[in-house]
């Protein structure tokens, strides 16, 4: 058909993970071709806009003759004469559902939805006394379906969202659907998922909490850390913007960052820097932009345009960990990748747009970063700080491949004063507390006892940070009077 198609996936079919056997691929070589095809139909402006559309919509009804016989739309013939027609991840619910109630009524599974295969639903729903549509979100398929049966089958009783039935918020699962297919098909059943599932949140409110964290050895930890301390007890006149990245995690982690207000903002990829104008223009708080690298090339260069255009008083931080962390560690125009590719320095394309006084900090060196954050904070009109410092899981896979050794970090037991500031300041994984009651005398003669704090050596990553932020090590002048030492010394 020459067409784009779309597969459309959901959260529960992207959140799987099985082995997949493949069959043999069948590799053939790329040979470039001609751009100039006979059809010319990449300029879809003006009269041809007019001769495409025609084109389009022919083509759409080729398709749905198509879908009429498509193998992935099939019935599952079944009884009594209610059915069901499902399409996605829901038909897997309405399998488990069924199997669990011991019934078997005819199912109607839709592989492709658009066009919809109107003969197929007719003929599926003609001889039914009743259909539940069960499909996640906007009723889409429920709407088209009652449009069909009203000449199809007019007494047909269609269960769905307009009956109250499902929700059009939220994914569905078994307890949301054995619910109603109980109601429906009249069925006693034992299992009760109501109060399976209130046992389950009682067990669930006893655990601890187990929010996503930044992993050890995280640049943005250090840098949020730096930052919350400019900010100090001036977290109300700050307005901040977050973006799309692992930084986003900070929405997650609104307890430990509330002094960053960091469920201010939070939409869309590159959003931080429109918004950030924006909101610069109407709010009395100043504005805090955070923008990752991959996404500053994605989507933030207009929004950066904007900000130096128009001179808002925007504090933009650009989080430079050199490379696209959160989906997977792919390269971007910023990443060292090796001579094939140009690295794309984000300091010249900042001068180029016309930033004259960048901050470029090195985040690890976490203490002298405040005074560029407070200095950026005190600036009426644009400020930008890159902060830098690798993905910490970038950086180590990097480190094994090159055959060198991560360095970690530990706590010297004997003369760790137990005031825990390394774990409560710093949130890093890697830290945690002995198990048994510990004592130690300082030279001045104070006794510190309490649970003494611990590295694990595994997760640790060698970033250091905790180490300038423990009270009792100098890391400026490393020596055996420090508390928390890198391994090697
Ligand atoms: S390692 Fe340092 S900051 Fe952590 S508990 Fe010991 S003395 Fe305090
Ligand atoms: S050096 Fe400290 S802060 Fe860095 S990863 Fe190790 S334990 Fe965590």
């Amino acid at each position: 058909f020459q067409t784009i198609v779309l597969i459309r996936t959901t959260t529960r079919i992207n959140h799987q993970s099985t082995i997949v056997p493949l069959d043999p691929l069948n590799r053939t070589a790329f040979e470039p071709t001609s751009f100039r095809e006979p059809q010319k139909k990449y300029s879809t402006v003006g009269s041809k806009a007019r001769e495409y559309k025609l084109k389009m919509l022919q083509r759409r009804d080729k398709i749905k003759e198509e879908f009429e016989n498509s193998q992935f739309n099939f019935i599952k013939e079944g009884y009594p004469n209610f059915g069901i027609i499902t399409s996605g991840v829901s038909y897997n619910y309405v399998l488990e559902v069924c199997d669990k109630l011991d019934i078997r009524p005819p199912i109607l599974k839709l592989g492709t939805t658009y066009p919809l295969p109107e003969k197929l639903i007719s003929d599926f729903i003609k001889k039914l006394k009743g259909v539940i549509i069960v499909e996640e979100l906007s009723p889409y398929l429920e709407l088209n379906i009652k449009a069909l049966a009203k000449d199809i089958n007019p007494n047909i009783k269609i269960i769905g969202k307009e009956t109250g039935h499902f929700s059009e918020a939220f994914e569905y699962n078994v307890p949301i659907l054995f619910d109603v297919f109980r109601e429906i098909y009249n069925i006693k059943s034992d299992i009760h998922y109501n109060s399976l599932l209130k046992d389950r949140n009682i067990l669930k409110s006893m655990l601890p909490k187990r929010i996503p964290v930044f992993c050890p050895g995280c640049p943005h930890r250090a840098t949020f850390w730096a930052l919350t301390k400019a900010v100090g007890g001036k977290s109300s006149e700050i307005a901040f913007m977050n973006d799309i990245g692992c930084y986003s995690m900070l929405l997650l982690n609104n307890e430990i960052y509330s002094k960053l207000n960091p469920d201010d903002l939070l939409l869309s990829m590159g959003a931080t820097l429109g918004t950030g104008s924006g909101v610069s223009l109407a709010s009395k708080e100043k504005v805090i932009s955070v923008i990752g690298d991959s996404t500053f090339f994605h989507a933030g260069l207009p929004g950066m345009v904007n900000i130096c255009h128009n001179n808002e008083d925007v504090t933009v931080i650009v989080l430079d960990n050199s490379v696209t962390a959160m989906t997977g560690q792919q390269s971007n125009p910023n990443t060292p990748v090796g001579d094939s590719k140009k690295k794309i320095h984000i300091e010249n394309i900042l001068k180029g747009i016309g930033f004259e006084d960048l901050m470029i900090n090195d985040c690890f060196d976490a203490k002298n970063c405040i005074p560029s954050f407070k200095s950026a904070l005190e600036t009426k009109g644009p400020s930008i700080i890159i902060s830098r410092g690798p993905c910490a899981l970038w950086n180590d896979r990097n480190k094994r491949r090159r055959g060198e050794k991560i360095q970690p970090f530990f706590v010297d037991q004997d003369i760790c004063r137990k005031c825990h500031t390394c774990m409560r300041d710093f949130y890093c994984p890697a830290i945690n507390m002995e198990d048994a009651l510990a004592e130690y005398t300082d030279e001045n003669n104070k006794t510190w006892k309490g649970y003494s704090s611990h590295i694990s050596p595994e997760l640790c990553d060698g970033c250091g940070v905790c180490s300038i932020i423990c009270p009792y090590t100098n890391h400026e002048e490393r020596s055996a009077k420090d508390v928390i030492k890198p391994y090697k010394t």
